[in-house]
């Protein structure tokens, strides 16, 4: 358990986290932080009192301000807008950019010694721009992207073939967008590669169903997009340092010439620790999955450039 874990937003990105981080004990104190007044006041109030039901006696607050983050352990950055209807997660960059700047100028003030898990859009370029506005070392700033992606794979595989999604083993690396990298090479059913077990025809359906995962979601709620597996793929992500689980996870890292790639955030096979993004392994790639990865980092440089 962690004295303190802050959450940055208040939406439903943001709440949902914060609920799953108490409801699972992994914090004596979980703040929540948003601009509007009252909102991170009274939703942390009202999961707060779910504490006698829910059997945790972590303490849930809600504030406008950072005073009452000082000191904490871990940050989860939700702030920002979420994408509507026709929206690509790059056409969030603009706004997102100055918001998530700002939040992370705050945390280096607040807490110069945390961890930060980011979840804002677009991910990949939200990680930089945090890195760049903390000075924090790579090992404390990563992104969630790779572990919902790969659980919505595994969802789909699962519910194709037939099995628990339990026995699907998979990784989706790369940039959180169009262009992200499900590795078929690495995809397997209890250890039995994928392929034994389901068509080509339709294995490619369902990576273009991951690829398309977020924006099917906008297209039904068209007010907002996801938030119920978002957040529990960025507590899944904060258990493992919290919990200091050495967890192999694909998230958004620093690149410095790992993969053949440097300068620039992009989903790879992580190892998440006490420590935070402990060690990044490099697995070997097809020469197919080698090239969509450096043309996934690409994207991600080019949004990069539109951030100033
Ligand atoms: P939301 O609109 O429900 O919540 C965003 C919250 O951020 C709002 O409450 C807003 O007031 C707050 N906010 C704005 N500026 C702020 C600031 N300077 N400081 C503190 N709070 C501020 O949106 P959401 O659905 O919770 O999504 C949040 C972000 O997460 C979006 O950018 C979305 O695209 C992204 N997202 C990422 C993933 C991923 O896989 N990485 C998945 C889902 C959503």
């Amino acid at each position: 358990m962690m004295d303190k874990i802050a959450v940055v937003g208040a939406g439903h990105v943001g709440a949902t986290t914060a609920q799953r981080l108490v409801e699972k004990n992994l914090a004596r104190s979980v703040v929540m932080i948003d601009v509007l007044e009252g909102i991170p006041q009274g939703k942390a109030l009202d999961q707060w009192q779910a504490g006698p039901i829910e059997g945790f006696d972590g303490r849930m607050v809600g504030t406008n301000s950072y005073a009452e983050a000082a000191g904490a352990e871990l940050f989860v950055v939700t702030a920002g807008i979420a994408r509507k209807p026709g929206m690509s997660r790059d056409d969030l960059v603009k706004t997102n950019a100055g918001i998530v700047r700002s939040v992370a100028q705050e945390i280096k003030q607040a807490a110069p010694k945390a961890v930060v898990v980011v979840v804002s859009n677009p991910l990949d370029v939200m990680c930089a721009v945090t890195k760049q506005a903390t000075g924090f070392p790579r090992e404390r700033v990563m992104g969630m992207a790779g572990v919902l992606d790969t659980a919505r794979y595994r969802t789909f595989l699962a519910d194709a073939i037939g099995v628990s999604v339990e026995d699907i083993q998979a990784m989706v690396l790369g940039g959180h967008g169009d262009t992200m990298v499900p590795l078929i090479s690495y995809t397997t059913v209890s250890g039995i590669p994928v392929t034994q077990l389901i068509d080509r025809a339709t294995l490619d359906k369902i990576v273009e169903r991951t690829r398309g995962g977020g924006a099917e979601i906008v297209g039904h709620l068209k007010t907002g997009s996801a938030y119920y597996a978002p957040s529990a793929a960025a507590v899944q992500m904060v258990e493992a340092i919290v919990l200091d689980k050495k967890r192999l996870l694909p998230c958004a890292a620093w690149l410095d010439g790992e993969y053949g790639i440097k300068g620039v955030f992009c989903g790879v096979p992580c190892l998440l620790g006490r420590g935070g993004l402990e060690r990044i392994v490099e697995i070997e790639l097809t020469a197919d999955e080698q090239a969509a990865l450096e043309k996934s980092a690409e994207a991600v440089r080019s949004t990069m450039a539109a951030t100033g």
